[in-house]
């Protein structure tokens, strides 16, 4: 079969490939702990699944308007005024089936083949591939542990080239759980005024899951306002992750640009989520906050254990659910047949030797770190702990 050189240029999504193979273990009887994927492990919360059930039985069956019921964009209008201070209109929305796609729908919109796009690193791993997808170039710009793997001002300018049209960013980020501040963003934002062509994707899919105070935009800065696509969803504040909604709040130009793209590749997404979001998105933040208020008490949990075991680094994360700590202290080392030398090894390891699954760095453009997700329960990270240090101790 001669499949397009497009698919053989795209890599597998790692996350999903490390979450795919810590499942098949356990479905051969292995006892694996998995701390591979970003997603909560809470239900979605009772009245949100009530609401779809109502939405069932009320006949929402059918076709949705590709860009969303109104009445769920103008509920995610009210809600960028209530969190985040910004002013929208229904029509600059668009609702699609995840955060995952909202992003896709930007790129196609935005890049042309051979456009730039800025990528601090670490960076989640699908925007490489949809850039990848658009044939932009992506031009990864490293950041350290020792700034908490924050973009400064002076890396963006020194980044931005003529080509340059597109920038991608989270905050809170997955893979580091950094935040950036208002004044941060500000600094950043004084870059992207110096060069008017360029678009920022603010990715703000953990927005709830921020353990410091207010979650800050970069959208917030009325100047650039126009050139920011601000993309959040349902997936993670809400443990909505299998319901499928993400959105867009941009400029109406791209706004209909999406609602085209999308309208050739999935239409409008499952009505029946679309009601579920709308009650979840309309209500108080009451279940999202004890979810949030759990995550910290399992990041210091994570935290304090990572700091007992030898030759682990870790990063200080402020929000999300994930730790992104530097283990290069190991590369080198060996326990029986195993050899580390890579980030990628030390997974392996970790997974057959420890049973914790974990997701390497390289993945996220970091060859020194891993990713720990600790979207599970205090009973799972204590025990995963016990085995990454009783592992990590034997590699000599
Ligand atoms: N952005 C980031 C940073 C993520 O971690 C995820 C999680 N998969 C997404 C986007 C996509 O979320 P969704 O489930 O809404 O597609
Ligand atoms: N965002 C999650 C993660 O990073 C889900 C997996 C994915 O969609 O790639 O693990």
């Amino acid at each position: 079969m001669k499949l397009a050189d497009r698919i053989a240029r795209l890599t597998e999504s790692e996350t999903l490939q490390m979450a795919k193979l810590s499942r098949s273990l356990k479905a051969e009887g292995r006892d694996i702990i998995d701390l591979s994927l970003g997603e909560p492990d809470f239900d979605t919360p009772a009245f949100i699944k009530d609401a779809a059930k109502k939405a069932i039985d009320e006949g929402y069956t059918k076709y949705t308007p590709v860009a969303g019921y109104l009445d769920l964009r103008e509920a995610i209008v009210k809600k960028l005024k209530r969190d985040n201070g910004l002013d929208y209109t229904p029509e600059q929305i668009v609702v699609s089936t995840g955060a995952k796609q909202s992003i896709a729908n930007v790129v196609m919109v935005l890049v042309n083949p051979g456009d730039e796009v800025i990528i601090p690193a670490p960076y989640w791993v699908s925007y490489r591939e949809i850039v990848k997808l658009a044939e932009g170039t992506f031009n990864v710009v490293a950041t350290s542990i020792e700034n908490e793997f924050k973009l400064t001002p002076t890396q963006l300018e020194a980044a931005i080239t003529p080509k340059t049209k597109l920038f991608i960013f989270s905050s809170p980020c997955n893979p580091t759980g950094t935040l950036y501040s208002r004044a941060e963003l500000q600094a950043l934002a004084e870059v992207f005024y110096r060069h008017p062509d360029i678009y920022i994707i603010s990715d703000e899919i953990y927005e709830y899951i921020n353990f410091v105070g207010h979650h800050e935009s970069i959208a917030q800065f009325e100047k650039l306002k126009d050139r920011v696509i601000v993309v959040n969803g349902c997936s993670k504040g809400y443990a909505m992750t299998g319901w499928r909604i993400g959105y867009t709040a941009s400029s109406i130009e791209i706004a209909r640009s999406c609602d085209k793209m999308q309208g050739q590749i999935t239409s409008g997404t499952c009505a029946v989520s679309q009601r579920a979001a709308l009650t979840a998105i309309s209500s108080p933040l009451t279940e999202t906050d004890r979810m949030r208020k759990a995550f910290l008490k399992r990041r210091d949990l994570l935290l304090a254990g990572l700091k007992n075991i030898k030759g682990i680094r870790s990063n200080n994360p402020e929000g999300a659910f994930y730790v992104f700590p530097d283990v290069s202290y190991f590369f080198g080392k060996s326990y029986g047949t195993y050899t580390i030398k890579t980030a990628d090894d030390l997974c392996m390891y970790l997974i057959y030797e420890a049973g914790v699954s974990v997701v390497t760095g390289n993945a996220f453009g970091n060859p020194d770190c891993i990713r720990i997700s600790y979207a599970t329960s205090e009973e799972k990270l204590t025990e995963a702990l016990k085995r990454l240090s009783v592992a990590l101790e034997k590699l000599k």
